[in-house]
């Protein structure tokens, strides 16, 4: 039989459920389908910033989102030690988080589920449903059975199949990161801080990336690493052995596992990060794309999960708007959402991604960023117009 519903969310992760609770609160019949079993994993730093915490307290997880680690720095060795707070913005919190995203994730879908959408795990989206038009009008599983909704949202993630079998094509295609990440405990007091290491060499060239070390609390740490594509040898980089080599330079009293044992353990897993609106615009007829699926990332320092949650949030809410009132056809009004939220910074941060990929200006980038005069006056024009984070030369 074919069920029918106003809104279709194919994954349920944070941009998934964030569609489905922003749409089902509304009134509006939602499904959200998603492949796995929950609690799942996805490969992820596991860092929340401020920004992030404030839409999951927007969505009423205030108490919820608290119970995680907070952090309330950013420590950068580049490879001079120095630190930064996070930036002062009105009815924002001036902290992060470091959530696993096994707990993340499914607080978010029961979240979506007890505003009243219907949640189906294990159940895979093989494609959309397309009718004569070329508009989407549903999907259909891997079993066969066919789902239809009169708006379809692409929450499926950085290899979205609805993306693919539309073939979308974006003049924008092709921004990404590889990042990789492993979980561990380590010899280590817990701390309050989001430690960032810039100094990432591949044969010689500074890559344009970063390594990081999140802490989970209870002694469990994430250390992972991310590059993004316009490095013309990024290719070549084993990324696993990478990290490894990354590891070895980290405090050896911390007593961390040697990389081999934690890809035998499938402890290691890298995944690929979308960024600067890799699908634009962002809808078709009968579909909105939202985080990972949209290319939502951030270019610059590829944080996703703000803005997976974001674009969630909003594709929830003018995909109901344009069925109340213009019909499936026509989502421009997400397209304007998402232009006025991030049109010019993503402008920016493509030119800035291309850029980062020169070997020559990254390292000269690195040397400029080490230096703190340099850098104290590099923040205050990027952070002209709010409080921007404090920072100060720690070592
Ligand atoms: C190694 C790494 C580290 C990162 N660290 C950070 C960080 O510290 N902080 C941060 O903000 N961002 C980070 N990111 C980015 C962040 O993880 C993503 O941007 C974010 O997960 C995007 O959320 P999403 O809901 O769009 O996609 P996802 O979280 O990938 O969710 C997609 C969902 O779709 C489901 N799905 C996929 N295919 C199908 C299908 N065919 N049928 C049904 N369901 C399907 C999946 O099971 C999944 O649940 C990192 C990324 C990587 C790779």
């Amino acid at each position: 039989m074919t069920q029918r519903y106003d809104v279709v969310v194919a994954g349920g992760g944070p941009s998934g459920a964030a569609a489905a609770w922003q749409a089902a609160r509304t009134g509006a019949k939602v499904l959200v389908l998603d492949k796995a079993e929950f609690p799942r994993d996805k490969p992820c730093g596991d860092g929340l910033t401020a920004r992030a915490v404030s839409y999951l307290q927007k969505m009423g997880l205030a108490k919820e989102v608290a119970a995680f680690h907070r952090v309330n720095r950013v420590t950068v060795f580049s490879p001079s030690q120095w630190e930064l707070s996070f930036p002062k913005r009105p009815g924002m919190p001036d902290h992060g988080y470091v959530a696993p995203r096994p707990v993340l994730d499914t607080l978010l879908l029961e979240h979506a589920g007890a505003a009243g959408a219907e949640v189906r795990q294990s159940c895979e989206v093989a494609g959309p449903e397309v009718d004569s038009a070329g508009r989407v009008v549903g999907v259909v599983l891997k079993s066969g059975e066919k789902v239809l909704g009169d708006a379809v949202i692409a929450a499926d993630g950085a290899y979205s199949p609805i993306k693919r079998a539309l073939q979308i094509d974006s003049e924008y295609n092709g921004y990404s990161a590889i990042a990789i990440r492993a979980e561990m405990a380590a010899n280590k007091p817990d701390s309050d801080s989001l430690d960032i290491y810039l100094n990432l060499a591949f044969r010689g060239d500074q890559l344009p990336g970063y390594a990081w070390v999140f802490p989970f609390g209870g002694g469990r740490i994430n250390i992972g690493l991310g590059y993004v594509n316009s490095y013309k040898n990024w290719q070549q980089i084993n990324a696993t052995q990478f990290l490894g080599d990354f590891m070895r330079t980290l405090p050896p009293e911390w007593g961390l596992p040697a990389i081999d044992e934690l890809k035998k353990d499938r402890l290691v897993r890298a995944w690929r990060l979308p960024m600067g609106f890799t699908a634009w615009p962002p809808w078709r007829p009968g579909v909105l794309f939202t985080g990972d699926s949209l290319g939502a990332g951030k270019p610059a320092s590829g944080a996703g999960i703000s803005k997976a949650l974001e674009s969630g949030l909003a594709a929830g809410e003018c995909a109901v708007a344009a069925l109340t009132n213009s019909g499936p056809d026509d989502f421009t009004n997400y397209a304007q959402r998402m232009e006025a939220a991030w049109g010019k910074e993503y402008r920016r941060g493509r030119y800035f991604h291309k850029l980062a990929g020169i070997p020559a200006v990254a390292n000269n980038g690195i040397k400029l960023i080490d230096n703190a005069f340099f850098r104290d006056r590099m923040l205050k024009a990027l952070y002209k117009k709010e409080q921007g984070p404090q920072h100060r030369v720690s070592r």
